[in-house]
């Protein structure tokens, strides 16, 4: 039977202390042990039930973890403070000084940054690949390799990973097999194709309300109960946990999460074929035209679309500035970095989010400089938005004027 992950999540029952409709939230950092034995067996791993210190985890962090969990199919979850708190724990408790990483080369900034600047400072090395080249994936692998890391749809680029692929090379090698779900939640369920660890930033979709921001590891309890290990956890120790006020509200908007992704799903659907039967440079999974459009049909659960987020090129960075100027002027959304907003948001990512990776690297990967991310909202009249933007392209210059007519 197909999986349903907003099934999954809806069915889990939670009620508040005094029987409210919501988990009562947990606003204690420290909690109190009957008897001085019980706290020492915590501290050991041994008493499952008590609660220690809010860093280790909390009643209201456990709620979220668990419905995260149930909507990637994993045994366990475990929430930190931000998306870049899960990611760099949850690779630093897979390898150690030595280690060596087999990454996707199209990944968002801030991953790129910790794997080719940071993780070589501590003895961990990364080979960046093509993704959608498993025989280059495959050669990149050595004795020292622990992990293959991807994205399932890459930020920026939007490049589809074959998760299915890299979890036979992974396992024939004995790899973990690591995927950032962050632009694609719903839509694609890795731990069901094969990955072991999930990782999704909750700042973005699937919070979607920009307001906070949040992270997760979805994996095997034996992995989640390591990374929250007191001695030599990593989450533990390298100490990026949630808060449980934040774990109360998140949950709360994730419920949402299907609603909202089948609008972003829509709506971006809609821009990117009007954009491209306008002979505009445009990036979408969905469209016929993408590379992996045909591998993303074969992972996806189909009713939540192929997400909201696609790329435009228009050219340059002095256009593609032009006219994010000017739709923020006139509204169409926010010149801002992030995404999963009930706005659009649009950056340009070689001069933001990507900015961590070098102009010739920028390059080699086919990351040019007039284009344009954007998150796509859940506007309620797409028809209206596509017209205005579609203005806006004439007004700088990217369209000819006759197309504000069409
Ligand atoms: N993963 C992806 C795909 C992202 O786009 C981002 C942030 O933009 C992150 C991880 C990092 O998440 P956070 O900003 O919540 O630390």
């Amino acid at each position: 039977m197909a999986f349903k992950p907003a099934n999954k999540i809806q069915d889990l029952q939670y009620f508040g202390e005094f029987g409210g409709v919501n988990p009562s939230i947990s606003d204690s950092s420290t909690y109190t042990f009957l008897s001085a034995k019980t706290m020492f067996d915590t501290f050991e791993g041994n008493a499952e039930g008590c609660y220690l210190y809010s860093r280790h985890t909390s009643p209201s962090n456990l709620y979220l973890g668990e419905a995260l969990a149930a909507m990637e199919g994993t045994e366990t979850a475990h929430v930190t403070a931000t998306g870049m708190g899960a990611i760099t724990p949850a690779i630093m408790q897979l390898c150690k000084a030595g280690s060596h990483i087999v990454a996707s080369r199209t990944i968002y900034g801030g991953t790129y940054a910790f794997l080719k600047n940071f993780a070589p400072q501590i003895g961990i090395e990364t080979t960046f690949v093509d993704i959608t080249n498993l025989e280059e994936v495959e050669k990149a692998i050595s004795e020292n390799t622990k992990i293959i890391y991807c994205e399932s749809v890459s930020n920026p680029l939007l490049e589809i990973a074959d998760i299915e692929g890299l979890s036979e090379i992974s396992k024939k090698n004995h790899l973990q097999l690591m995927v950032d779900n962050t632009f694609s939640p719903l839509s694609i369920s890795p731990a069901k194709l094969g990955a072991d660890v999930v990782i999704h930033s909750l700042t973005k979709f699937i919070n979607g309300s920009s307001d906070t921001m949040g992270g997760v590891i979805c994996g095997t309890q034996e992995f989640i109960d390591a990374l929250r290990n007191v001695n030599d956890g990593a989450s533990m120790l390298l100490g990026a946990s949630m808060d449980s006020l934040r774990a109360a509200s998140i949950l709360k908007n994730l419920r949402t999460l299907h609603i909202r992704m089948k609008q972003h799903s829509q709506n971006a659907h809609y821009l990117a074929a009007k954009f491209e039967s306008d002979g505009l440079r445009v990036v979408y999974p969905g469209l016929d035209s993408h590379k992996g459009h045909e591998l993303f049909q074969t992972m996806m659960n189909t009713e939540y679309g192929f997400g909201g987020m696609l790329t435009l090129d228009v050219g340059s960075l002095d256009k593609a500035n032009d006219l994010m100027e000017l739709m923020q002027e006139r509204n169409l959304g926010y010149l801002a970095v992030s995404l999963g907003f009930y706005k659009t948001l649009f950056s340009a990512p070689g001069t933001s989010t990507s900015s961590e990776i070098s102009e010739e690297e920028q390059k080699e990967m086919g990351l040019s400089d007039g284009l344009i991310r954007f998150s796509i909202g859940l506007d309620n009249d797409i028809k209206r938005t596509y017209q205005l933007m579609k203005e806006c392209m004439c007004d700088t210059g990217i369209l000819e004027p006759q197309f504000a007519l069409n």
